[in-house]
């Protein structure tokens, strides 16, 4: 269309009158059909969007999340994981404050106090419950959840994941809910792998370690992000979505391997030049009690994001006694998973307590930990599992010590270990 003699084609204003006229492809409009077509725009969609907003908020305020007190969620915790008491307690606490913290920014008035971000890290060897506790925590406060692992990230610009991938993974948990991702946990596990190669950063780059720390930076403290919904790396002509990071809690889990040295060595520094009898009170055999900030940046995490990780915790290494509870007590133990699954053939399932014995023993022995239990129990499990369904005439099991040693016996150490 020529530009001559145009006029708007909304309200047929001349091009002479108006300020100015913007063509489409057939087609002219002015300034204030522009800024006619915008209110218009604001009356039909933002009464949508403030309730979209408002709903988030109301069905945070009517979720548990409000409701759970610390002791509770403790208590709750409980019922799945094993031991760990200061972990969850700590846990506990800083989720409480967090969706507390979420509330009063909802109602906030502009002098009140400001909460800061409770974000967790917890320090444990491999298989003692770290992403359980984790996953326990956001399936009991219905929040959408996560985990990634921290091995994957690059630097933007290297092969591998940039870090916006894990918001990508939180979008995808809750159907693309932003208003729902944005209050929901991301664990991030193998934090520790991230840790500065080096003292000396010109060596080399660092482009999976410290880089990554780097980008974690912002992310954790909280910012808008532009994620590409369907993950992989941004691209100029991708739709993007965008993520405020303020309010979504971040946990952090990492076995730290060696950091032991690094505590040993603080508390004896500490304690020389002070009363050398203290030594005594230290309980060698699970230094990582007393882990502090410290130590992290020793290992390699940078003080700036150690800074956005303010709350820190460790679990204890699971002893024989520990990893009997695992076996029999939580709410989804393997044990009662096995009984379940037989009692839908009408049989019932019983374990000799030796065998429970015999479990943990050959768990400890071939230090496979709690991961090791399922393995082991499938090797001991398979045949009646295999065999008894088309058994009609049998009613009841007893996995006794002979039975489940001979199973055993037929099953390769290396097949177990394979498993974990
Ligand atoms: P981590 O993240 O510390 O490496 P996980 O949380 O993935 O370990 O634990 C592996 C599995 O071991 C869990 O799925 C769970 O079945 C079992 N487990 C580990 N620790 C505990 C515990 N304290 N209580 C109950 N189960 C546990």
């Amino acid at each position: 269309m020529s530009k001559q003699g145009a006029k708007c084609s909304f309200c047929h204003k001349p091009k002479d009158q108006a300020l100015v006229l913007i063509s489409g492809v057939d087609a002219y409009i002015c300034e204030s059909c522009v800024e006619q077509a915008q209110s218009i725009i604001e009356e039909e969609i933002m009464p949508f969007q403030k309730d979209t907003v408002s709903a988030a908020v109301n069905a945070l305020d009517s979720t548990e999340i409000s409701m759970l007190k610390p002791v509770e969620i403790k208590r709750k915790l409980d019922e799945y994981v094993i031991g760990q008491d200061d972990s969850k307690k700590v846990l506990a606490v800083a989720v409480y404050n967090h969706y507390k913290r979420i509330l009063q920014k909802n109602n906030q008035d502009d002098d009140e106090v400001e909460i800061e971000k409770s974000n967790v890290v917890m320090v444990g060897r491999t298989g003692t419950g770290k992403t359980l506790l984790a996953r326990t925590i956001a399936k009991l406060l219905n929040v959408p959840f996560t985990i990634v692992d921290a091995t994957v990230f690059t630097e933007a610009g290297y092969v591998g994941e940039d870090v916006e991938s894990m918001l990508t993974r939180l979008l995808q948990a809750c159907d693309y809910d932003v208003a729902a991702a944005e209050r929901g946990i991301c664990y991030i596990d193998e934090i520790d792998k991230v840790a500065r190669k080096n003292d000396n950063p010109s060596i080399t780059r660092d482009v999976s370690g410290e880089g990554v720390q780097q980008a974690l930076l912002k992310m954790l403290e909280g910012t808008d992000i532009l994620v590409p919904p369907q993950g992989g790396r941004k691209h100029p002509e991708q739709k993007l979505v965008k993520v405020n990071t303020k309010n979504i809690l971040f946990i952090c889990g990492g076995a730290f391997s060696g950091v032991e040295k690094q505590i040993a060595k603080r508390i004896n520094t500490q304690v020389i030049g002070f009363r050398g009898n203290d030594l005594d009170n230290i309980d060698m055999d699970n230094l990582l009690q007393y882990i502090s900030h410290q130590d992290l940046k020793s290992f390699g995490l940078i003080p700036e994001l150690l800074g956005r990780l303010p709350v820190l915790t460790y679990l204890n290494p699971l002893d024989r006694n520990t990893l009997l509870r695992i076996l029999t007590e939580p709410k989804n133990a393997l044990t009662k998973q096995y009984e379940r699954l037989f009692e839908m053939e009408d049989i019932k399932l019983t374990f000799a307590e030796e065998v429970l014995q015999l479990i943990v023993d050959k768990s400890l022995e071939y230090s496979l930990g709690a991961r090791g239990l399922r393995s082991i129990c499938e090797a001991i499990m398979t045949d009646a599992m295999f065999e008894l369904p088309s058994q009609s005439d049998v009613k009841a099991f007893e996995i006794s010590l002979d039975y489940a040693t001979a199973k055993l016996n037929k099953t390769k150490l290396a097949v177990l270990k394979q498993a974990v």
